[in-house]
């Protein structure tokens, strides 16, 4: 379970979070909905420490933190519980499809070679790229190197993983088998929040959705009532035709 309260994130002097509140149940997928500039990557970053937050409160199962006092090891196990796939893939160009998944396995929990190996090939096959593990990601295609991402997130086993936009750098003929993946996540209940764009793919898979605009949550609820049944003006207006 995930529980972000009053979330707030400025550059410089430009607030770029307001006050963001997020609850995503065990199990759920939430999928996050907004402009663009509106503040998604940034409540995700936010989230696994990537950016660090300026104020607010985020609980991941038992554990609570205060953005404004967290201790060095509440650092490393935040980061340690939250997996992220990111829109440009963000593999290590220089190691395999298998190296990229081992590594974090190795360098963040502790694993022996043999075990991460171990491991990584059972999430290579999971996403379908077992005969692809020595391959480097500039041997494989775009949509090919996010199942790569996909299963390195997943290898960690996190309390959640958090998704960027994972198909929006992909090829329009790639996109279907990503999201198909990330389909079957979701339906084995692995706690997940999405920034997504694909409305269709969101009204099908998340549980909740939140539209986000200008740094603040404008709407929240199920898939239906947010993507269908829009209340506020900036939602009905973001949606257009699909509602
Ligand atoms: P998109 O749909 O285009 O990905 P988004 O909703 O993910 O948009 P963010 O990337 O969270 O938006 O950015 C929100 C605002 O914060 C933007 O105005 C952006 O320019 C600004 N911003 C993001 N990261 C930084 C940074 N590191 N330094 C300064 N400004 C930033
Ligand atoms: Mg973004």
């Amino acid at each position: 379970m995930i529980k972000i309260r009053n979330l707030q994130k400025s550059f410089g002097d430009k607030v770029i979070l307001k006050n963001i509140d997020l609850d995503v149940a065990e199990g759920e997928t939430v999928a996050i909905i907004g402009p663009s500039g509106s503040g998604k990557s940034t409540t995700l970053r936010c989230i696994n420490l990537l950016e660090r937050p300026d104020q607010g409160e985020l609980t991941i199962g038992k554990n609570t933190y205060d953005f404004n006092k967290l201790t060095k090891h509440q650092i490393t196990e935040i980061r340690r519980t939250t997996a992220m796939v990111f829109q440009n893939f963000s593999l290590y160009e220089n190691k395999t499809a298998l190296q990229n998944i081992t590594l974090p396995l190795i360098k963040a929990k502790g694993y022996e070679k043999h075990e991460a190996e171990k491991t990584a090939l059972e999430y290579l096959d999971k996403v379908g790229l077992k005969d692809w593990k020595d391959h480097y990601p500039a041997q494989l295609s775009g949509g090919q190197q996010q199942r790569v991402g996909i299963a390195r997130a997943l290898a960690l086993k996190p309390e959640v993983i958090l998704f960027d936009e994972p198909t929006s750098a992909l090829d329009p003929e790639r996109v279907q088998g990503v999201l198909e993946i990330i389909k079957e996540i979701s339906k084995e209940r692995i706690t997940s929040v999405i920034v997504t764009h694909e409305l269709e793919f969101a009204l099908d898979v998340a549980d909740k959705v939140v539209f986000i605009a200008d740094g603040e949550v404008v709407e929240k609820g199920t898939a239906k009532e947010v993507l269908k049944s829009p209340k506020d003006e900036r939602t009905i207006k973001f949606l257009g035709h699909f509602a």
